[in-house]
């Protein structure tokens, strides 16, 4: 029987990042993952082959828009299988790119289904029959799949889910999107961008409803001058196939209206996979359908970990990768410290883009502070200008007590990116008045997170 000190079980972002950090930290590691190819969901069926999709929709609305910069263009045409094509070749250089450093880290791969016989015994089930490994240490990092709703389930046709739709050969001529946080509103942006008639149906009372009001009502706007139609406080109640199309019944206070379409996209929701993982057989506690795990994410069982999707942090490429990192600094015995989570940015790529760290204005004011708001418009940025995108604002959410900047909201252009400043700030529990007084470069993007700093004291020089 193999053993080792550590074996992971998923290489998403979660598992192949812990390890690759074993592997840095010089931990005998085995790596097990089901699917032939590592990288996960993220890789594979989320992050990087929407953001490739996005990139490509972009593109195109520019260049239908190239008249604006004094650019004659013949018809710009769609063509699905080129769109695939490249969006493929991203992913596989990646995926090649992580099975490259876990040579380079000694990082042993199995190919199979991890599932528990003990605490520390772990049998694999590959292609090539079943092998059982001891591992002192286990980390479980099974990741997420798409939920179905309660009454609406996905059949891979007509109605869909994320990674179904990642495969779509054609630009469906109506598309009805159910859920609108990050996914449901990225494919929402995506296909209207490729031309679809795209709907976005959203329970809550607002579009992207984890995100501060007023970037969630930036985006309403931004979409329905795109042509997107967006029902908020509406439930789908029934989805009915027939004929070539779907019949969507939705119910918004006493109102009922239906809607037809050509294609449905679930988005409202992923589960943790943890099936046949033999969770009960080591007797793992559970919080809910998740994995209940302590600051260290370290499970009930001793020596066994549990990060990413199958906890109930923020279920995020980023934090499953942090929380890796941490589960073996901790098993290694290495100084650690629990995850901020309440510090993590949070990134929608749509168009506009959205992304967020720190509190929203509201909980902020929940959470009992003198609230002082500062916001800067896009339209008053020169590089907004000449990227031709004014869209948006940032705002920036204080304590009037110690200026420190509590939450930074971004929508418009390259506002994915331009987080990462306010993710430090914040991080670093920066003052309103340090970020105001750092150099910002002129032109970019950025120079609306220092106006907006010296906003909140009213004091923007360009407002
Ligand atoms: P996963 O990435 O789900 O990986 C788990 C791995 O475990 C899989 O490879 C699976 O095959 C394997 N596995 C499962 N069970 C077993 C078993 N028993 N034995 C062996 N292997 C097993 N997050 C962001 O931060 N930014 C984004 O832009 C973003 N976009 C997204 C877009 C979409 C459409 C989706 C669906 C998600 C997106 N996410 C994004 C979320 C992100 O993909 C997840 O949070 C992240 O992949 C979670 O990582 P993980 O390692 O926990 O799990």
């Amino acid at each position: 029987m193999r053993s080792t000190s550590l074996a992971v079980i998923g290489a998403g972002p979660g598992g192949y990042v812990a390890a690759l950090r074993a592997g840095i930290l010089g931990i005998d590691t085995v790596l097990i993952e089901k699917d032939p190819y590592l990288g996960g969901t993220c890789l594979h069926r989320g992050c990087i082959p929407t953001k490739a999709l996005l990139h490509t929709a972009e593109l195109y609305d520019e260049i239908r828009e190239a008249g604006d910069h004094g650019i004659r263009v013949g018809e710009a045409v769609l063509d699905m299988s080129g769109v695939h094509r490249r969006k493929q070749a991203i992913v596989d250089r990646l995926a090649g790119g992580i099975r490259f450093l876990m040579k380079k880290r000694k990082v042993t791969v199995l190919t199979g289904t991890g599932r528990f016989v003990d605490a520390h015994t772990i049998a694999v089930a590959g292609p090539d029959g079943e092998e059982t490994l001891r591992a002192e240490k286990v980390i479980v990092a099974t990741g997420s799949t798409p939920s179905d709703l309660p009454h609406v389930r996905a059949d891979g046709d007509r109605i869909i889910n994320s990674d179904h739709i990642l495969g779509l050969e054609e630009v469906p001529r109506r598309l009805a999107v159910i859920g609108s946080g990050a996914v449901g509103s990225e494919f929402a942006s995506i296909f209207a961008s490729f031309g679809a008639e795209v709907h976005l149906i959203e329970l809550l009372p607002r579009i992207l409803p984890l995100e501060d009001a007023e970037c969630s009502q930036a985006l309403e706007r931004a979409f329905r001058q795109r042509g997107i139609t967006c029902y908020t406080g509406t439930e789908v109640t029934r989805v009915e196939t027939g004929g070539a199309g779907v019949t969507l019944t939705m119910k918004r206070g006493d109102d009922e209206t239906t809607l037809e379409v050509d294609r449905v996209l679930l988005a409202a929701g992923r589960r943790p996979v943890l099936d046949g993982l033999g969770a009960d057989a080591i007797g793992l506690a559970m919080d809910g359908r998740f994995v209940r795990v302590d600051a260290y994410m370290q499970t009930s069982v001793p020596g066994v970990y549990a990060i990413g999707d199958v906890v109930r942090t923020p279920a995020l490429a980023h934090v499953a990768s942090k929380e890796g990192i941490l589960a073996v600094d901790h098993l290694a015995g290495r100084p650690v410290q629990p995850i901020d989570y309440a510090k993590v940015p949070a990134c929608t790529y749509t168009r506009p883009e959205v992304a967020s760290v720190g509190l929203t204005e509201e909980a902020a004011r929940e959470a009992g502070y003198d609230v002082r708001v500062g916001k800067f418009p896009f339209s008053a940025i020169g590089k907004a200008m000449i990227l031709g995108d004014t869209t948006g604002f940032v705002k920036i959410v204080a304590d009037a007590r110690y200026d420190e900047v509590l939450g930074v909201h971004v929508v418009g252009p390259r506002a994915t990116e331009m987080i990462a400043e306010a993710a430090l700030g914040v991080h670093l529990e920066t003052t309103v008045e340090e970020l105001g007084r750092a150099v910002h470069a002129h032109p970019t993007l950025a120079e609306a997170m220092m106006e907006a700093a010296h906003g909140v004291y009213g004091e923007a020089i360009h407002a």
